[in-house]
């Protein structure tokens, strides 16, 4: 593994990024009129600055995703990220099923390091991933809370499925906003195509787990070769491959 702060990002890397942070950027507008429109209509999103609920959710990024946040990192945070990769793994390791994985995830490995817990901030806003931009809340951060569907009583989650129902905005199940989510489909259209085009394969994983492989230069070196058997056993080498966490395909 590269020591931290020692990591360069290899020059065709741009190529994988730059089509990412434009996707990034067109999102923004997009989301940023969307929510004018929704809240002119009387709609009410309860996310802002100091509200951090979802940071403990696991997160499903590309490789491109991955790369341009690693390269925002100072060595502090690189060290961080890779042992919450280790922890991530180590879930994913002993879960016995999804349900399991997400439950320990939220409430055992837990907040991204990424977050300033003192403030509620995301010390890497401008470089965070997809997920992390196009999840907002219809409900207050309570609902968004590990742990709170599981303490709902069966009389509180009907009335939960039919205050969602008819709350504008929502898919009609959960009170994320579905909207945002499908604006931001483009984004990971960008991804996939950029990867194919420069690597001729696709990487995809865990957050936390990509942003550390994207430091290491064996990885990186395989990816940028076409080489997914390659990627995968320097991913291997380095303690970090696991199926349910790492996705290479040609
Ligand atoms: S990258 Fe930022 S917004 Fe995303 S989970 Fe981490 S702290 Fe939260």
């Amino acid at each position: 593994m590269t020591p931290p702060g020692a990591f360069h990002l290899p020059a065709a890397s741009d190529a994988v990024t730059a089509p990412v942070q434009q996707a990034y950027d067109r999102y923004e507008r997009q989301a940023g009129r969307w929510l004018g429109s929704y809240e002119a209509r009387g709609g009410r999103v309860f996310c802002g600055a100091g509200c951090f609920q979802c940071c403990n959710m696991p997160i499903r990024v590309s490789l491109a995703e991955a790369l341009i946040t690693a390269r925002a990192l100072d060595p502090g945070q690189e060290v961080a990220v890779e042992q919450h990769a280790r922890a991530a793994l180590d879930n994913a390791r002993t879960a016995r099923d999804d349900e399991e994985y997400v439950r320990r995830h939220r409430q055992e490995v837990g907040f991204c390091p990424l977050l300033d817990r003192a403030t509620g901030a995301c010390t890497q806003y401008a470089a965070r991933p997809t997920r992390c931009r196009d999840t907002f809340s219809a409900f207050p951060a309570v609902y968004c809370e590990a742990g709170t569907w599981e303490k709902m009583t069966r009389r509180e989650r009907a009335e939960y499925r039919r205050e969602v129902a008819r709350t504008p905005g929502t898919d009609g199940e959960w009170h994320f906003i579905a909207p945002l989510e499908h604006l931001s489909e483009p984004v990971w259209v960008a991804a996939a195509r950029a990867m194919r085009a420069e690597w001729n394969l696709e990487v995809w994983g865990d957050f936390w787990l990509l942003t550390t492989l994207a430091r290491d230069a064996q990885f990186m070196e395989r990816v940028a070769r076409g080489d997914g058997r390659g990627a995968w056993k320097a991913a291997a080498q380095a303690g970090l491959a696991h199926p349910a966490l790492l996705e290479i395909g040609d």
